[in-house]
């Protein structure tokens, strides 16, 4: 399942949206000197241009307090030419990460990581969901892989990809495992699984043999090695799956372009061509 010709699909729909809406807006917030967060960062803000979006990029130094954070949030959540807002984890340990994902308006949280939007998702009524197992859903809708019925199996339970992926896997009519690192016997409930998405962030973490023969495998792992950026799966079961996603160009390039599906969706919200369907909820 190539991730790469899929994102440049969505983003050339993207930029055609962001066309006629005018003016479209995404603010990201990075604290600190994490190389890898600098490097995403980056690539997010050159592709929000590309689509042409206005972004704005805000890097605070490592030793930023967590007030200065709050109030820059408070700041761009009240700024009418922000649509989205992308805090970039993980924070400085000296910040309290859930204090400031809350503090992120429920409308222009296009990592929807807020409570609001990760309730609202848990409850069946997707609204701003998280940009990864977005990206995996759509490689297995565009590519045709059967959900309803089938075994699913999800290795890992973050909240930005273990946990949405497998909301969104259910509420397509798959019948969903979810995997840890307390899982014994993981290859007994891989070998089972007509849909595999590995996100454990453990590189070679799935052999090849550990594959459903047919099976469609969604590898979300990006693990540097002195080899490259490799997944979680051997790519050695692309003999055994019908789709498998490669690393890089598969689930990476979506991320980013969801990211940027999101944005429009939350520029929809606030002009009101869409119903923020969460917007119920606030203040319970
Ligand atoms: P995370 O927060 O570290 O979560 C990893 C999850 O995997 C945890 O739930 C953990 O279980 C589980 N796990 C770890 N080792 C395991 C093992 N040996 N067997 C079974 N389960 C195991 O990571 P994340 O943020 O979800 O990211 C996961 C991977 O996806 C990373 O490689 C990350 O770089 C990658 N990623 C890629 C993209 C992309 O755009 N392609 C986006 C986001 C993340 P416990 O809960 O029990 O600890």
């Amino acid at each position: 399942m190539d991730g790469k010709a899929l994102a440049e699909k969505v983003r050339a729909q993207v930029a055609r949206e962001v066309e006629s809406l005018g003016s479209v807006g995404i603010a990201t917030l990075l604290v600190g000197d994490d190389p890898a967060s600098h490097l995403y960062i980056g690539m997010k803000h050159r592709a929000a241009e590309q689509a042409g979006m206005r972004a704005f990029d805000h890097r605070l130094p490592a030793e930023t307090s967590q007030d200065e954070v709050l109030a820059l949030v408070a700041e761009l959540n009240a700024d009418e030419s922000v649509d989205g807002i992308l805090v970039q984890l993980p924070l400085p340990p000296h910040l309290d990460e859930a204090t400031v994902v809350r503090s992120v308006a429920p409308v222009k949280d296009v990592d929807g990581l807020h409570p609001l939007n990760a309730g609202a998702l848990f409850l069946g009524r997707p609204t701003l969901v998280p940009a990864t197992p977005l990206g995996c859903m759509a490689l297995l809708l565009d590519y045709g892989v059967p959900l309803e019925g089938r075994r699913a199996v999800v290795i890992g339970r973050s909240d930005i990809v273990g946990k949405p992926v497998g909301q969104l896997l259910m509420q397509a009519n798959a019948t969903v495992t979810m995997c840890h690192s307390r899982t014994q016997d993981l290859e007994r409930h891989t070998l089972d699984a007509d849909v595999l998405v590995a996100a454990a962030g453990s590189a070679g973490l799935v052999a090849a043999d550990m594959v459903k023969v047919g099976a469609a495998v969604v590898d979300v792992g990006q693990n540097p090695t002195d080899a490259g950026l490799v997944g979680d799966v051997d790519p050695g079961a692309s003999e055994r799956a019908h789709w498998i996603t490669p690393v890089p160009g598969g689930v990476g390039p979506m991320t980013i372009a969801m990211l940027l599906q999101n944005t429009v969706r939350a520029a929809r919200y606030r002009r009101g061509q869409l119903e923020f369907p969460a917007l119920g909820l606030q203040g319970c």
